[in-house]
């Protein structure tokens, strides 16, 4: 090494999905590869003897220590084709420590789409450019020539990319990206996309276009013709209450280019009160500053008005990233965006990783939406990871909904948000009326259908006047629990208030959280009546008692039987067409759904998921059910909602008939409180699973022993000294799902009051570490961690 210059080393994170090697490692960087190896680049190193891909955190100057204290490898290749932003570096320690992930999972996260790229398969030769093509290439792209050039003149029929873009190499990473589509591809992939591409080009010179070269993210033709057509979606004039929101989103957009902090806002208005108006104008004024903006939207909401809304505005400066694209198509879409020709990207949960270089707005639509958390892998939720980010690159963050998340509600009514309100419908339509029909009359009159007699009444009278009804399951969880038909009671657990679980098998009702079982009891503990018995219906029994009552008139059925047979768009389509007056579904009709005839939505089992084993069960159920009443009121007629249920003075059930989520919002959190559940307590879990029960029963056990003997010791002041709050251990207990393919799914929940999710943290890694010293752990049995389930 040359004296006196300062010799620089890489601080690698290493793709390997180990936790034991969740820490940066030291490599060199060669002579070749200087000035290319840089914090957020992807490098490619020699790791226990196998190449391996990594990133870059940071550089650091090599001591005499280091030096001898590693025994140095170099950094093999650099992958020029792209370099992770500031803003998303500083999430990857965040993150990791967030979701108790490693860092390899977070940065696997924000790489491009698709499995990684070898370097050594980035110059695998499959066959020489043909002069022809070269000659081509040197009127568009002299720099690309050459390196097709060089290609073809190789010696060897396999090269180390390093030697080709390092140091001498000569050619720049960015000429390799030029050539390709899709960013990263084999030279393998790229020499016939090359010649593809020159005789596009040579019939296009023969067609006398002005153009020299394709342009890989041009506008599809459709959106080329639309602007042609008048648009669906005109622009209208902003009411008062979103000229204010939009003015003070503004505002904000002015303090964050000045580098100034933010709250995040709340924008909160029911469906239909313009939300999506207000980001249309934030998003622009964004722009206007030279900013780009991303739109988060829960995977359902992402339908193709939603798009040509957005296109209508934007044009070709939106890029969409959901997960019904391909691979190669959401490489592509990464690229664009990567490269700053995309200024609105508009995607669903992992979006919130985009490589925009100049993000200023974040928007969450629909922020409440369970989709936004990520259950596999590495376990973020998009709302908490958006707002990290925004922190690191200045935007300004705004979270959408009519029915906000409770925690997020607290957050506005406490001043941590910003709260913005949206109190009308500016296109008219009326929130509908909200029936509420108590099932207990109809058993008492003699009725043992599931729809009762004014919902038949109501149906009726749609099929008279050729108007259209959609009949709605709430089967939302799936188990079944127990209720009594004459008073509505449902058996809960008497240690975590949550309701009980129905398993035919041994006629038991088991508690989710805590295990507890009883027997299903024979009378009701409530009321002493008989007609105590486990709920669980089905669509076909609906579809069979509406052909029972209305023979002839066709029914359109949508359930996962359908859905997996058929696919939901055909009888959705069918539906929309008129074919049929009456539709009946599950959760799968509840969303993003616009029929313009439909003026009656039944809602059977209203309550239905107010029972599901889980502490936000009310929170979901209002979610839901003031979803399907907003669909209702977008018809030109008047529409009409009935919810049938077996508690109609439940305050859920209540709230959502007077369309008042502040009433709701104010008896919930009110019982968490009192509950001890969050937003005033923290939760983890940990889930067990394995294909032998046994098994699984012994991992659970294990841990379950050894946090309760820790939450002891910190009770007893055995700890290191400090006070830790103490933590409650609930379980083991059979998961809600407590099978899944073939694996039987165990857990254990973690509470501690108050907002002490570090001290929950340090339990479950102290806890991991303690078991992984046990010996004879049970083979086969997968442990995972979530926080803030
Ligand atoms: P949300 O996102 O809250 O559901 P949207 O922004 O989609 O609401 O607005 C609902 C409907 O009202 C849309 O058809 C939209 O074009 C229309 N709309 C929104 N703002 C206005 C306004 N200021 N004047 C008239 N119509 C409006
Ligand atoms: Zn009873
Ligand atoms: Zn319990």
């Amino acid at each position: 090494m040359a004296a006196g210059r300062r010799q620089e080393l890489a601080q690698v994170i290493v793709d390997i999905p180990h936790r034991d090697l969740d820490r940066v490692f030291h490599y060199r960087i060669p002579e070749t590869l200087a000035g290319e190896v840089e914090p957020g680049r992807e490098v490619w190193v020699a790791f226990h003897g196998k190449l391996t891909r990594g990133w870059v955190l940071e550089l650091e100057v090599a001591t005499a220590e280091l030096e001898r204290a590693f025994a140095l490898q170099p950094v093999e290749a650099v992958n020029g084709s792209y370099r992770l932003g500031h803003d998303l570096l500083a999430l990857v320690p965040w993150l990791a420590r967030e979701t108790l992930g490693t860092k390899a999972d977070v940065l696997r996260l924000m790489a491009p789409p698709g499995p990684p790229v070898r370097p050594a398969a980035w110059v695998l030769l499959a066959a020489k450019p043909d002069r022809e093509a070269i000659a081509f290439w040197e009127g568009i792209d002299p720099e690309c020539a050459d390196l097709l050039r060089r290609l073809s003149r190789a010696p060897q029929r396999r090269m180390k990319y390093a030697s080709l873009t390092g140091k001498g190499g000569g050619v720049p990473p960015a000429v390799i990206d030029r050539l390709s589509d899709a960013g990263l591809v084999t030279v393998r992939q790229l020499l016939p996309k090359l010649a593809e591409r020159a005789t596009m080009e040579r019939a296009r010179e023969k067609a006398h276009q002005t153009e020299t070269i394709a342009d890989p993210a041009a506008k599809p033709a459709s959106i080329t013709n639309s602007s042609a057509l008048p648009p669906l979606f005109p622009e209208p004039a902003l009411t008062p209450d979103q000229k204010q929101a939009v003015h003070y989103l503004t505002e904000a957009l002015d303090a964050a280019g000045r580098g100034g902090d933010s709250r995040p806002f709340l924008l909160h208005g029911v469906t239909g009160s313009g939300k999506t108006e207000v980001y249309i104008c934030a998003i622009r004024e964004a722009l206007a500053r030279g900013r780009q903006a991303l739109l988060l939207v829960p995977e359902i909401a992402l339908t193709p008005q939603t798009e040509r809304r957005l296109r209508e505005r934007f044009g070709s400066q939106v890029a969409l990233l959901h997960s019904g694209l391909a691979d190669a198509a959401r490489r592509q879409e990464w690229q664009r965006i990567y490269r700053g020709e995309a200024d609105l990207v508009v995607g669903a949960r992992s979006a919130v990783f985009a490589p925009l270089p100049r993000l200023g707005l974040i928007i969450v639509d629909e922020e409440h939406e369970p989709s936004y958390r990520q259950d596999n892998d590495l376990k973020y939720h998009a709302r908490e990871t958006a707002m990290e980010r925004a922190r690191h690159c200045g935007a300004v963050v705004v979270f959408g909904s009519a029915t906000p998340a409770l925690e997020t509600y607290a957050q506005a009514l406490s001043g941590r948000f910003q709260l913005l309100k949206l109190r009308q419908r500016p296109a008219g339509g009326q929130l509908p009326p909200v029936d509420v029909i108590d099932m207990r009359d109809e058993l008492a009159a003699g009725n043992k259908g599931m729809l009762s007699r004014y919902l038949l009444k109501a149906v009726e009278e749609r099929l008279q006047r050729r108007q259209q009804v959609i009949l709605y399951l709430n089967r939302r969880g799936f188990s079944t629990f127990v209720i009594c038909r004459e008073c509505g009671t449902v058996v809960t657990c008497p240690h975590c208030s949550i309701s009980l679980v129905y398993h035919r098998h041994g006629e038991q009702l088991h508690c989710h959280y805590c295990n507890f079982r009883q027997d299903v009891p024979e009378r009701c503990p409530h009321c002493r009546s008989r007609a105590i018995r486990y709920f669980g219906t089905g669509t076909q029994r609906i579809e069979e008692e509406l052909r029972a009552r209305f023979p002839g008139v066709p029914v359109l059925r949508m359930d996962r039987d359908v859905a997996a047979q058929e696919g939901i768009a055909p009888v959705l389509d069918a539906f929309g067409r008129g074919e049929a007056p009456i539709l009946v579904g599950t959760q799968m009709i509840a969303k993003g759904l616009d029929f313009p005839r439909v003026t009656l939505v039944g809602v059977l089992a209203a309550d239905a998921s107010l029972h599901i084993s889980d502490f936000r069960a009310a929170e979901r159920t209002f979610q839901l059910l003031s979803q399907v009443a907003g669909r209702a009121g977008r018809a030109r007629e008047p529409g009409q909602v009935v919810l049938q249920t077996y508690c109609p003075e439940h305050y859920c059930l209540q709230a959502v008939q007077l369309h008042d989520y502040e009433g709701f919002f104010r008896r919930e959190i009110e019982l968490r409180q009192q509950l001890g559940y969050p937003p005033f307590a923290r939760l983890a879990r940990v889930l067990f699973s394995g294909p032998e029960e046994p098994l699984v029963r012994v991992a659970a056990d294990t841990w379950a022993e050894i946090l309760r003997q820790q939450a002891g010791a910190v009770t007893m002041g055995l700890s290191s000294g400090l006070a830790q709050p103490e933590i409650d251990v609930w379980g083991p207990a059979p998961a809600p799902v407590a099978k899944v393919e073939n694996r039987f799914r165990w857990l254990l929940t973690l509470r501690v009051k108050g907002d002490r999710l570090a001290a929950l943290r340090a339990a479950l890694i102290a806890a991991e570490g303690e078991y992984s010293r046990r010996r004879g752990r049970p083979a086969g049995v997968t442990i995972s961690l979530m926080l803030n389930p």
